[in-house]
């Protein structure tokens, strides 16, 4: 291959203010090399790095994504975010095996401040790995177009998986290991196959708000004496609409393993009250 035709990964780095710029500072004042093709953004902790910054930068072409922290019990928060962290890359790094993506391609470490020679050797081990893995989705036999799909299919359900898994990423338990068995590739699998739609029922909405009024992201088109609709692109899939229906309506329902009825065109949606229905009839 001639140097023209070298794999330059494109690696991005989220790392924590207070330990791991730190550390990456000190590479760079002790003039400790690696490679400049790793791009960093500073957080001010590690618990700040969400699930849909690391889904998203793949989406958009990183073929690598390095987090850093501060040494676990050393966070500068309390309660510490980098146990949040852990938990949530471990999580992400199943959800990248479920896509087809290889998990090496997102790797955590903790770095202090005064770790400037550690830093500059994970980024060029890193580096080297990721050169070896070439780049994103053509290592794994992924078209882009599918691949792309795949990343938004995932990045739609990441509010359902951290309410799923609110538990599991509250976690904080100095045995890092266990962190790589909170999650199994089975569970992900059937978590994902498994994700509910919810959809309201326009025979049975009988207008009375309650749902709008009570779901937490506005995901319901509401208006007064109109058939409410979910709005599947802003759903959370948290399921409060269903619990709030009153039983007597009983209009929204759980949809699984299914697609949802397209929604009522608009000029459709005015109510006709049950009383009036059956005086007409
Ligand atoms: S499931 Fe939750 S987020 Fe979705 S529409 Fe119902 S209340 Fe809103
Ligand atoms: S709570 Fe039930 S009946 Fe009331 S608006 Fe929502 S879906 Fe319709």
């Amino acid at each position: 291959m001639s140097s023209e035709d070298k794999f330059i990964p494109k690696m991005l780095g989220i790392i924590c203010n207070w330990c791991c710029y730190g550390g990456a500072d000190l590479c760079g004042v002790s003039r400790f090399q690696y490679p400049t093709y790793i791009r960093l953004i500073r957080v001010m902790c590690s618990g700040r790095i969400d699930m849909k910054h690391i889904l998203t930068a793949f989406l958009n072409g990183a073929d690598a994504i390095f987090c850093g922290g501060c040494h676990i019990n050393d966070c500068h928060y309390n309660p510490e975010g980098n146990y949040d962290a852990l938990s949530m890359v471990n999580l992400c790094k199943k959800l990248l095996e479920h896509t087809g993506i290889n998990p090496k391609r997102l790797r955590l470490e903790w770095v202090s401040a005064g770790e400037g020679i550690r830093f500059a050797n994970i980024m060029n081990e890193f580096a080297k790995e990721v050169e070896e893995l070439g780049p994103l989705g053509k290592s794994e036999g992924i078209a882009p177009d599918e691949m792309k799909s795949r990343f938004e299919k995932i990045i739609k359900l990441i509010p359902y998986f951290k309410l799923v898994k609110m538990k599991e990423l509250a976690i904080h338990n100095p045995d890092q290991e266990s962190y790589t068995r909170l999650y199994t590739a089975e569970e992900i699998d059937k978590l994902i196959r498994e994700a509910p739609s919810y959809w309201i029922d326009p025979e049975k909405c009988q207008a009375c708000m309650t749902c709008a009024k009570r779901c937490p992201v506005d995901a319901i088109i509401s208006a007064k004496q109109q058939v409410h609709i979910v709005d599947q692109e802003k759903c959370i899939k948290c399921g409060t609409c269903l619990a709030a229906c009153p039983p007597r309506f009983g209009a929204v329902t759980k949809v699984v393993g299914a697609p949802v009825p397209p929604p009522l065109p608009e000029d459709k949606r005015a109510i006709i009250r049950k009383a009036r229905k059956e005086k007409a009839s």
